[in-house]
């Protein structure tokens, strides 16, 4: 039986169990029963905290780059030891299969040694000089300053570990407001940062209200960078208190990612990889494929392929039973939404192939796999990300009109293409709109490489290097030298 730790938040290097507004439950979604409750940060809480944020700042800014990448290595190795009881307490927490939440914490490890280890990368530049020799023009990247960070419950260590270690390492406090649902994975995140070295203050956590956290936060003059993982209306809500008092903004948000599927696609490869993608995490991936745009002269074998690998998923319980490959939604909400989806279909609006009903007895927040074939281009199913374990498929008659169809929403955070062709390959690499194009294969995360997105699905890139500059604002120093 995985043990749920008693939630505290982190302000100016105290943990603090008492929250000024209360607490709140935190739920199991896969039984609906209480795992414990998580302090809810008055006012008061958020200034100390913002406080703390900013008197640590100018020291931790000030600490040799290299030893910031030691702390924060450490961090990661901590969290590696720790791995699999956080992913025992992360299913507990959202439903995550274990395998797949133990593959979140181990890869956030890595993708905090990575961003570590731009801390030693970072020098800055010299620019050669256009007028006379005796001007020597320096361009450093220097730490932006507090930065309040904002993630959701659908990878509970993932998102927090990026923004952390890429504030941290670029020399920024932090103050961190994870999702009411998850409280226990960030903890247990944030503990690694601690007991690696963070010094007080430089670090802070904080639970609560969503809106009224945010506001204030936002609005402090302490704060001067935001970062948030989220929907759409939050982000740009966020956007708009960022920009009031010109404080930087990075927006990951959501997205509807198109998977165009060529006649010359390896068949059963991709099939497989379709599926098996599109129901992780119970489909509540910012990255999700969701809109499959398959040529005609495959589409009713691709549908009956797909249909019936969505049936063998085993859907269930992860808490008890490793061998679940798809567990409950997060909350009742997104039950919700699947159902009020469900609704909109029908006629032209697409027609369930398999699926599209909750499965809540006796008790959990489960969905159907669901697949949905044919729905219409204005169908809610392919114009509003479903966020949920819901597959819409569509045939089309050339590749320009696939392209057209997947460009077709303000949304582009990521997008699929299968093919064996070379020429549609480099055509749909050149041509899907999006922030990342993974053609072949589902993967487009890694510490590397930046992840962001365009339009709607936001801005700014987290992870590669772009997550560290991300935490950093251009400075140029330029400097006469004097003549010899
Ligand atoms: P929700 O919008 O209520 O909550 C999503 C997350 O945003 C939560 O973690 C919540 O704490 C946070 N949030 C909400 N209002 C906020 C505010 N004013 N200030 C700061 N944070 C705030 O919706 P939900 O039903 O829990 O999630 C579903 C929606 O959220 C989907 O439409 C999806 O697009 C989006 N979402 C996106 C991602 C992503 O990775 N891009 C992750 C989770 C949720």
């Amino acid at each position: 039986m995985t043990a749920y730790p008693t939630i505290k938040m982190l302000i100016g290097g105290e943990w603090v169990e008492s929250g000024g507004e209360g607490s709140m439950p935190v739920i199991n979604p896969a039984n609906e029963q209480e795992v414990g409750r998580a302090p809810k940060a008055s006012k008061e809480q958020l200034d100390a905290a913002l406080a703390a944020a900013g008197e640590a700042f100018p020291k931790w800014a000030a600490t040799p780059a290299i030893e910031r990448f030691r702390i924060i290595q450490r961090a990661a190795m901590l969290l590696r030891e720790r791995a699999e009881g956080i992913a025992r307490v992360m299913t507990l927490e959202m439903g995550k299969p274990h395998a797949q939440a133990l593959g979140e914490t181990t890869g956030a490890a890595d993708l905090i040694e990575f961003l570590a280890e731009e801390a030693k990368r970072q020098g800055g530049r010299l620019v050669p000089v256009r007028s006379h020799s005796l001007l020597e023009q320096r361009v450093t990247q220097e730490p932006i300053g507090p930065a309040m960070l904002f993630t959701p419950w659908n990878f509970p260590i993932n998102l927090p570990a990026k923004k952390l270690a890429g504030a941290l390492s670029a020399g920024c406090s932090c103050v961190l407001k994870p999702a009411e649902t998850t409280p226990a994975t960030a903890q247990m995140l944030v503990e690694c940062f601690v007991e690696a070295g963070v010094p007080a203050g430089a670090i802070n956590l904080v639970y609560g209200d969503p809106a009224m956290i945010s506001e204030h936060l936002i609005a402090s003059p302490v704060t001067r960078k935001v970062s948030f993982t989220g929907s759409t209306a939050v982000g740009r809500h966020l956007g708009q208190l960022a920009a009031r008092d010109l404080k930087r903004f990075t927006a990951e948000l959501g997205g509807h990612a198109p998977v165009v599927i060529g006649e010359s696609a390896d068949f059963e490869r991709t099939v497989a990889a379709c599926a098996a993608t599109k129901f992780r995490n119970a489909g509540q991936v910012c990255v999700s494929p969701t809109r499959f745009l398959v040529a005609r002269s495959i589409y009713d074998r691709f549908v009956a392929e797909f249909a019936a690998r969505t049936q063998a998923i085993k859907v269930g319980d992860a808490s008890v039973d490793d061998s679940v490959e798809m567990g409950p939604l997060a909350h009742a909400g997104r039950v919700a939404a699947m159902q009020d989806l469900m609704g909109s279909l029908g006629g032209k609006k697409g027609e369930v192939v398999t699926g599209g009903r909750a499965m809540n007895a006796p008790k959990g927040f489960f969905f159907e796999p669901t697949v949905i074939a044919n729905p219409s281009a204005d169908s809610r199913l392919m114009t509003e990300e479903p966020f949920g374990p819901v597959a819409g498929i569509v045939p089309y008659d050339d590749i320009e009109d696939a392209v057209r169809i997947a460009n077709s929403l303000r949304y582009g955070l990521a997008a699929y293409a299968f093919t064996s062709s070379l020429d549609e390959s480099h055509y749909l690499g050149n041509t899907l709109k999006a922030g990342m194009v993974a053609i072949n294969h589902f993967a487009v995360g890694s510490p590397e490489t930046p992840f962001g997105g365009t339009g709607d699905s936001g801005f700014g890139s987290e992870s590669g290097v772009e997550g560290y500059l991300g935490y950093t604002e251009t400075k140029l120093v330029t400097v006469a030298k004097a003549a010899p």
